[in-house]
């Protein structure tokens, strides 16, 4: 009889706690959207990654950069010749 009760008192455990994972899950919104954002190396603002341009330099080194920071970029390249 003390099998049986602990068995289901188990199986709710179990349950309890899957429910609970499943809200986590879905309560954060906004850390799902910080996955697919990343900061400009130059101004640090936050992005879309398919609205950066990425560099890698070596192996692991990601660097990404805002379009307004190449247009400046290209605008100091432009005034230097
Ligand atoms: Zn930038």
């Amino acid at each position: 009889m003390t099998v049986t009760i602990s068995a289901i008192v188990f199986l709710i455990g179990i349950l309890a706690l899957t429910v609970l994972g499943v809200r986590l899950l879905r309560k954060n919104p906004q850390e799902a959207a910080q996955m697919y954002s990343e900061k400009c190396i130059l101004c640090k603002h936050s992005f879309n990654k398919n609205d950066l341009i990425l560099r890698e330099i070596g192996d692991y080194k990601l660097l990404y950069f805002c379009r307004s920071c190449i247009l400046k970029l290209y605008a100091d390249v432009g005034l230097k010749k």
